[in-house]
């Protein structure tokens, strides 16, 4: 029930590991992390984000973009396999989802019927192929795919999205669900609420519903779904840890 992620020139997992834990008060069942370090890594596990930290052990974790989930299930026994980043069928994308998307059944039976191989019981799962589906069908960007496929969900999100393809970009986008962007110098934070970001910078933007942000190459850019550039308003947070 909980998403942090970063993009700047810091490793990556401990900041994410550290949110996590900083969100851990909302409640959760499983926790897991994608990095991209030239591929697109997935660790996940069912428990505490110490039992995901004990699964990670020592592997390389050396990443300079990340993002990670603390999962309360809606659709799916809590397991390893429900429990996020999930990637597309492609694996060259992935996504963490908090929310519900109440629209997953119809969409995963026509995603199925071209072809789409789904590994978890999620919701969330449909929504990353979907983004994949709308990415190849279209021959549009990944921030495009993204735009389109809003218009397709019903249902609550706040969502993350890494590509393979794309290793200097970020891809988030709210509805109902909180999500929160920390601003610092080269170097960006994502998460449900400002707790994990504040020990860095207190200049945060709060994403609107139906908003866009792409973090790509140390720039930020927002637009909402119908494709309308906005200017993200930056507060300064007085909050102290
Ligand atoms: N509906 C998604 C799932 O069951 C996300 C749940 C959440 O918000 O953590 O996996």
């Amino acid at each position: 029930c909980g998403i942090v992620a970063y993009i700047g020139h810091r490793e990556a997992c401990p900041i994410i590991l550290k949110g996590l834990k900083r969100l851990e008060y909302r409640g959760y069942d499983s926790a897991g992390i994608a990095l991209l370090n030239g591929d697109l890594k997935v660790y996940k596990k069912k428990g505490k984000v110490s039992d995901l930290e004990n699964f990670i052990g020592d592997q390389a974790t050396h990443a300079h973009v990340g993002m990670g989930h603390t999962r309360w299930a809606t659709h799916g026994e809590p397991n390893d396999s429900n429990a996020h980043p999930h990637y597309s069928t492609s694996k060259r994308i992935a996504i963490i989802h908090n929310g519900i998307i109440e629209n997953y059944a119809a969409l995963k039976t026509v995603l199925q019927g071209r072809g789409y191989e789904f590994l978890s019981d999620t919701d969330s799962e449909v929504f990353i192929n979907l983004i994949e589906d709308i990415h190849k069908n279209n021959n549009c960007s990944l921030e495009e795919a993204v735009r389109l496929a809003l218009h397709e969900v019903v249902g609550a999100y706040a969502i993350v999205v890494l590509s393979e393809d794309d290793p200097g970009q970020l891809i988030a986008a709210r509805k109902g669900s909180p999500l929160v962007i920390g601003v610092g110098e080269n170097e960006f934070f994502l998460a449900s609420d400002a707790t994990p970001i504040i020990e860095y910078t207190n200049e945060v933007i709060y994403v609107n519903d139906y908003e866009i942000a792409v973090i790509k190459d140390g720039k930020l850019d927002i637009q909402t779904k119908e494709a309308v550039r906005t200017t993200p308003y930056i507060q300064k947070l007085e909050l102290k840890l």
